[in-house]
């Protein structure tokens, strides 16, 4: 696959062209919004409608919220309307996004690192089972995500939730989302160097301080001493590297994104010690502030300017404009076969064992996080992470106690030894409450996951590779269509008899880690809803029945 950092001459010309009518760059002198999103944003300060909520929407109901606030400054608190039950995929783009509104709303709690306590958990389960309808799903983010909240109820979530240490500002919206973090750091054997003061850092300098929370675009970091944590595709990431002369410290890498233009991040060729991050994770945020382009949303994230660029040039803004300083160059980190994904049962680095339990693409409920973080107690456990595979791992457990946690999490559908389907299909929030889905996703990979199960019975213990299968309700790639064996990203097709129903584009052969490249979109290869699990069932025989041992899922 083309490098995607490589330009042919003609691409070259266009962002100069662009440049001369303005890419509404700050740091160029371009201040005058130039669509509007960035009018909202200028008009009122995003981080302003906190108050709103609390004193005026959650008191007079739905109908008072403003317009822009409720499609657009909503969402530094994590809050976005969900879909309107009823309207199916095939209607989305025909619609105005007001006539899909449902009055409730999905409400994002950012974990960074994915660290939670089980008074924590019982906290969010709690949360769920009063106001959400019990609705939990595990997000590839590390973030949980409730559906069906009222706006009446959104102070009391957020005091709860703040009471415990959590929170939900900037979980969405242009601003700095959860910072993503290796679930065992700390505790791994094979880590080069614990992330967690750094995350901590960066959230205690710079989240919810205005000066960062009206970026051009959403901005993801990924900050982790093992390469757990898909860094190719952040906005910003920081990689565990042992350095020759300095030990152990962090790679840098920008410009990673997915969705309609797929980018994987460069590497700034900097090695950067633990308490320097936040200064250069600062440095890298403010280049984005200032430089990033701000007049089509489609071309706002950092992977653009980092295009443009280069990494280079990037390196050399951030030290001289930025840091003041030179930073110390460094070496690659090193980068697994395939995919970490910590299911299972680990030793500690303390001897105690680590143990990684697998819900079907991240669905869990209020009632199931209350029973693990029980669980989790009497194994003798007061930690528990989330995984950016959309999993839960039970830390800190005493060799005795783990058959009984186990049996525990069996219990509540989170197998510690499942299939390999159940452990490697992840998939998005899709048709049932996201507004821009036009198919399904979760139901879909359930019945995906219990159908491969039956069929393909026979060849588990051949997978001695993973296949990671991604399930996506639209181009948006929340669940990393291009980073996946099989990535499958919704759309309406035509079927046999001429009808348009719910399917997927299919792309194959994408992967992070030591063959990072994006999966190929292969025309022709769409595939209705109803006829997934035998495709997938063909495509994984033909795999097996042509490899050698150990290769893995190829590249097309
Ligand atoms: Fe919604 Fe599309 Fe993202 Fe899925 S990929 S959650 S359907 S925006």
């Amino acid at each position: 696959m083309a490098s995607p950092t490589r330009e042919t001459p003609s691409k070259a010309r266009a962002p100069r062209a662009r440049q001369r009518r303005g890419e509404g760059q700050w740091a160029l002198g371009y201040r005058e919004p130039l669509n509007p999103n960035e009018r909202s944003k200028k008009d009122d300060h995003p981080l302003n409608v906190r108050a709103r909520i609390e004193n005026i929407y959650a008191h007079r109901g739905f109908d008072a919220i403003d317009p822009g606030d409720l499609r657009g400054r909503f969402r530094w608190f994590g809050l976005y309307t969900q879909r309107k039950p009823g309207i199916d995929g095939g209607r989305t783009a025909t619609l105005e996004p007001e006539e899909l509104d449902d009055r409730y709303f999905m409400l994002r709690v950012r974990l960074d690192g994915g660290v939670l306590s089980t008074e924590q958990l019982a906290v969010l389960g709690e949360i769920s089972q009063t106001h959400a309808r019990d609705t939990a799903d595990i997000t590839d983010r590390q973030n949980i995500q409730y559906h069906w909240i009222q706006i009446e109820d959104v102070p009391a979530i957020w005091e709860k939730l703040e009471k415990a240490g959590m929170t939900t500002m900037e979980a969405c919206g242009d601003s700095p989302r959860v910072i993503l973090g290796s679930p065992v750091a700390g505790i791994s054997a094979d880590e080069i160097i614990d992330g967690t003061p750094a995350i901590e850092e960066i959230k205690r300098r710079y989240i919810g301080d205005p000066r960062y929370a009206n970026l051009p675009r959403k901005f993801k970091t990924a900050v982790s001493g093992l390469p757990d944590v898909a860094h190719e595709i952040h906005d910003v990431a920081f990689v565990g590297v042992n350095h020759p002369e300095h030990g152990p410290g962090f790679d840098v890498w920008v410009g990673g994104g997915l969705s309609t233009n797929p980018m994987l991040g460069q590497r700034l060729g900097a090695w950067v010690p633990r308490d320097e991050v936040p200064d250069v994770w600062e440095g890298v945020i403010s280049i984005f502030r200032d430089y990033g382009y701000r007049r089509l949303r489609s071309r706002a994230r950092i992977k653009f300017l980092v295009k443009d660029w280069g990494a280079e040039k990037f390196r050399q803004v951030l030290e001289d404009e930025y840091l003041k300083r030179a930073l110390i160059d460094g070496p690659a980190p090193e980068v697994p076969a395939v995919p970490i994904d910590h299911v299972g049962v680990h030793r500690q680095v303390d001897g105690r064992f680590y143990v990684g339990a697998a819900p079907i693409a991240g669905r869990v409920s209020g009632g199931t996080l209350l029973a693990v973080a029980k669980a989790a107690e009497r194994a003798g456990s007061q930690r528990v992470r989330l995984t950016p595979q959309q999993k839960l791992v039970v830390l800190d457990v005493q060799e005795a106690e783990l058959a009984g946690l186990r049996a525990e999490l069996d219990e509540l559908g989170l197998p510690s030894a499942p299939s390999p389907w159940r452990r490697n299909v992840m998939a998005c929030t899709g048709l049932e409450f996201c507004k821009l889905a036009i198919v399904e996703t979760k139901a879909r990979a359930q019945q995906l996951v219990a159908e491969l199960e039956k069929r393909l019975a026979d060849l588990q213990g051949d997978l001695d590779t993973p296949v990671t299968v991604h399930l996506n309700g639209c181009p948006n790639s929340c669940a990393r269509v291009q980073t996946a064996d099989i990535g499958l990203k919704g759309q309406i097709v035509t079927d046999d008899h001429g009808n348009q129903v719910e399917g997927f584009q299919v792309h194959l052969g994408g992967g992070l880690g030591l063959d990072a490249g994006f999966g190929r979109k292969l025309r022709g290869h769409k595939v209705t809803a109803d006829e997934l699990t035998g495709y997938v069932e063909r495509l994984v025989r033909a795999y097996l029945a042509d490899r050698e041992p150990g290769e893995r899922f190829p590249q097309w």
